[in-house]
């Protein structure tokens, strides 16, 4: 587990598209217009993006619809699950007069440089305009091959799209920074992967698509024009502030660390494991992006990896702010030439700007336990706290959710009322112990229970997407053409700081028997 300074601190990252939860609706200005859906990205040079098109399918249905985000972005319900919208979410017909695009990307996957990667199964069908006036692609994941696909089939088999629709939008409901799932169609063809299985296609939004293998690919080719010019898409689209800052592309860095230190603290702060850390799915944009084998805990446990293909376990869950670091490191030399003319001083600028990462996780990560233990003040006293519970649930293998929603309902003067939260330890004695000193603290902070117990509610979900949840939906569906746990999955993790005590048994952990030990990427 990463370790370093302290301190606390409830910035947010300029500009990120952290506030907005499911469901609330801000004031906002009326929306900028993109009627025609073109395509920004495809301004820029052309070794940047392959102009190619999805390619159609033979029978393409409906499966989901995320009415909520259709409306946010400026389409009808009704349009998109008519036959006109569903085929141009299948890739059967265009998105206004939009030219697609794949971009072009290189990447290190588990710490192996490769020069050309690129979107092999992705195609950007447009870009439209949010109802708080931000500029938005749509991608359809799964259309089809393209000049980057490399021998892979461009497709996408129905289980991975479920997985990343639901986990996306369970990340979006957590108010964790993340692309959008907008729709997903079964495409009545079939794929081959380790047998043959419903292709799907996924239609995803982002802030931009642009990832630290974006930058990596034009500066492992010399081209610093092109990082040029690919930094400036970036602020004018991302981060506008820093246009007016004395050296943009260092504010641009800083914007960006900043961001991913508040982005992998949150992840953790949830449980969430991304699985495939890899630059190429390392958003510039602040979002969690590329779910893959991704999965939440549900023991606690620093060490954890579902993905079958992490065998070193470069990507557990507690090597994440690390890896997020090595990351970073690899996009600020992506800069250098961009930071200073004298590369001395570039490097200077890069290190001092790569020194603020750990500082900036800590500070949000520390925070967020300190909300979740129920304390006010991030001080040092509440982090030790904290630190000693969380080494008290790796020892007793005590599930992470259930532990920080159950201490949501605890009561400062009713140890007797522990019985559930102390159930969740191997050894409920170890519970008692911390609650002792945790009820100290309380005290000594004296707010109220229901006061407390509200606000704890609102920092820790009672449902997350669990994997045995999640893999039965895609059972039910796939195998059996059955709808129903993938709804019921969706109502939960949509609004997961409400009780929903109709589907309780979703918030319960795994019996043994479903226990979920790998997860897989299925491309
Ligand atoms: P990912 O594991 O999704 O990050 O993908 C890594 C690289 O492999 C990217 O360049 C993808 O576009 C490419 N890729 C993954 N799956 C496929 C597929 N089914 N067909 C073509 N390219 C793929
Ligand atoms: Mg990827």
């Amino acid at each position: 587990m990463w370790r370093d300074a302290s301190g606390s601190l409830e910035e947010r990252c300029p500009g990120a598209t952290f506030a907005t939860m499911a469901g609330m609706s801000e004031e906002t200005t009326p929306p900028e217009t993109n009627p025609d859906f073109g395509i920004s990205y495809a301004n820029l040079a052309s070794d940047f993006h392959a102009r190619v098109g999805p390619t159609p399918v033979s029978d393409p249905h409906l499966l989901r619809l995320n009415a909520d985000l259709a409306s946010d972005l400026g389409f009808s319900r009704e349009y998109l699950s008519g036959p006109e919208g569903v085929s141009m979410l299948a890739g059967n017909l265009p998105l206004g007069t939009a030219d697609p695009i794949a971009t072009a990307y290189a990447g290190h996957q588990f710490g192996n440089f490769v020069q050309s990667l690129g979107d092999g199964r992705a195609i950007q069908i447009g870009e439209t305009v949010d109802g708080n006036g931000t500029r938005r692609d749509i991608q359809l994941k799964g259309a089809g091959p393209t000049p980057f696909s490399r021998g892979g089939d461009g497709r996408a088999a129905v289980g991975p799209v479920l997985r990343e629709y639901v986990l996306s939008e369970a990340m979006f409901a957590l108010g964790i920074p993340t692309t959008r799932a907008l729709a997903m169609v079964t495409t009545g063809d079939r794929v081959i992967r380790e047998r043959a299985e419903p292709g799907a296609i996924l239609t995803r939004v982002a802030t931009g698509f642009v990832r630290v293998g974006t930058f990596q690919y034009f500066h492992a080719r010399g081209m610093t024009d092109h990082v040029r010019a690919l930094a400036d898409y970036v602020i004018e689209r991302r981060f506008p502030d820093v246009s007016g800052a004395p050296n943009a592309y260092r504010a641009l860095l800083d914007n960006v660390i900043e961001c991913q230190a508040e982005l992998i603290a949150r992840w953790l702060l949830v449980g969430f494991i991304h699985g495939v850390m890899n630059t190429d799915n390392m958003s510039i944009m602040g979002e969690t992006i590329d779910y893959g084998p991704c999965a939440f805990l549900d023991e606690y446990d620093v060490g954890k990896v579902f993905s079958s293909i992490d065998h070193a376990g470069r990507y557990a869950y507690g090597q994440q702010p690390e890896i997020g670091h090595w990351n970073l490191t690899r996009f600020a030399e992506t800069l250098l030439p961009l930071l200073a003319e004298e590369e001395e001083i570039a490097v200077e600028s890069a290190q001092e700007a790569l020194g603020a990462y750990s500082a900036r996780f800590h500070q949000s990560y520390h925070h967020g336990l300190s909300q979740k233990i129920g304390l006010v003040e991030a001080s040092d006293a509440a982090q030790a706290i904290a630190s000693s519970l969380l080494e008290s649930m790796a020892r007793n293998r005590a599930d992470f959710t259930l532990t920080f929603r159950g201490l949501s309902e605890l009561r400062l003067g009713d140890p007797a009322g522990d019985t559930n939260v102390r159930a969740l330890f191997d050894e409920p004695a170890a519970f008692d112990a911390w609650a002792r000193d945790w009820r100290d603290h309380l005290g000594r902070e004296g707010r109220d229970d229901s006061t407390r117990n509200h606000a704890m509610r609102g920092t820790n979900p009672a449902f997350i997407p669990r994997n045995h949840r999640v893999q039965q939906a895609i059972d039910a569906l796939a195998n059996d053409q059955d709808p129903r746990p993938l709804e019921a999955l969706s109502t939960v993790t949509s609004r997961p700081f409400e009780d929903h005590p109709e589907l309780s048994e979703y918030a319960a952990a795994p019996e043994t028997h479903e226990v979920v030990q790998q997860t897989f990427c299925g491309t």
